[in-house]
């Protein structure tokens, strides 16, 4: 949390407000924010940089500067982007602020301050092993068959895998498994051509139906003008979300541990072992 259609939603909402401004200042309200490089260099080299682009990876969000370096953001588990007027009450949690030349800041909220931001001049020393970015035209249902049939591992931990595909995390990849009736801990090897294709055609439909719905709003994910998303209204099993009892066949919605996130699944639609034909 946030995942690919969060991380696209700021994106997209905060795309017409800071591309073309400059940053006249930045503050630390928390140095550990900043990966890299010190907290002081990391301002003052911000300081003065016209934002020239603005775009998203997996999960991170790039800013473009007229340097040519890239402020690169990651929100991990709590943190929002906030556009806010200068003039508006700080809020809590604000790690970091940057100004911007029209009146704004954009806020960095994090209550748990696992967020990061690195300011480097090549993207690739934070990004180099990101896998493909699922909604790409290039990765298709075949790609993702090839990655998959040289994995012992569970589907789910294996989806988690940013290395393997960018950008899903624990609430898209219980969404897309339950679409494609597949069990979380099924083999990835294992899984049929026919079950790859209904996997692939799941994770662009949760994904493109999220983003459709400005993200989910489950644990402190705010839009950057403040609003919650809508797509957790549409959730099946993430979290628990989905009610109590499956959707297509009435069994009670399971709940296990795989590797440490709590993940929901419908026994009876996503069975483990494949009955022998
Ligand atoms: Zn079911």
């Amino acid at each position: 949390m946030p995942e690919l259609p969060e991380v696209e939603t700021i994106k997209n909402e905060l795309l017409p407000h800071v591309v073309g401004r400059q940053v006249t200042d930045a503050n630390l309200c928390w140095e550990g924010i900043v990966r890299k490089p010190s907290p002081e260099e990391f301002c003052s080299r911000l300081i003065g940089e016209r934002i020239t682009g603005l775009s998203r990876r997996g999960k991170y969000l790039i800013f473009r500067l007229s340097s040519g370096e890239a402020l690169i953001i990651h929100l991990k588990m709590t943190g929002s982007l906030l556009l806010n007027h200068a003039s508006d009450t700080p809020g809590r949690f604000i790690r970091a602020v940057l100004h911007l030349d029209n009146d704004c800041q954009l806020r960095f909220r994090d209550p748990r301050k696992f967020g990061v931001m690195w300011l480097v001049e090549d993207t690739s020393s934070v990004m180099a092993k990101l896998g493909p970015e699922p909604l790409e035209e290039n990765f298709t249902a075949e790609v993702m068959a090839e990655r998959l049939a040289k994995r012992k591992a569970p589907i789910k931990p294996i989806l988690l895998d940013q290395n393997f595909i960018a950008g899903i995390g624990n609430m898209y990849a219980d969404e897309a498994l339950y679409d494609a009736s597949i069990h979380p801990l099924r083999p990835a090897a294992s899984l049929s051509q026919e079950e790859t294709v209904k996997l692939h055609h799941a994770i662009q439909q949760v994904l493109g139906a999220a983003i459709g719905n400005k993200g989910a709003s489950v644990a402190n994910y705010f839009r950057p003008g403040g609003e919650l998303g809508k797509a957790h209204f549409e959730f099946r099993v993430a979290h628990g979300l989905g009610g109590k009892f499956c959707q297509r066949c009435g069994t009670p919605i399971g709940r296990i541990g795989v590797r440490n996130r709590g993940t929901y699944f419908c026994p009876k639609c996503q069975v483990l072992d494949k009955p022998t034909e």
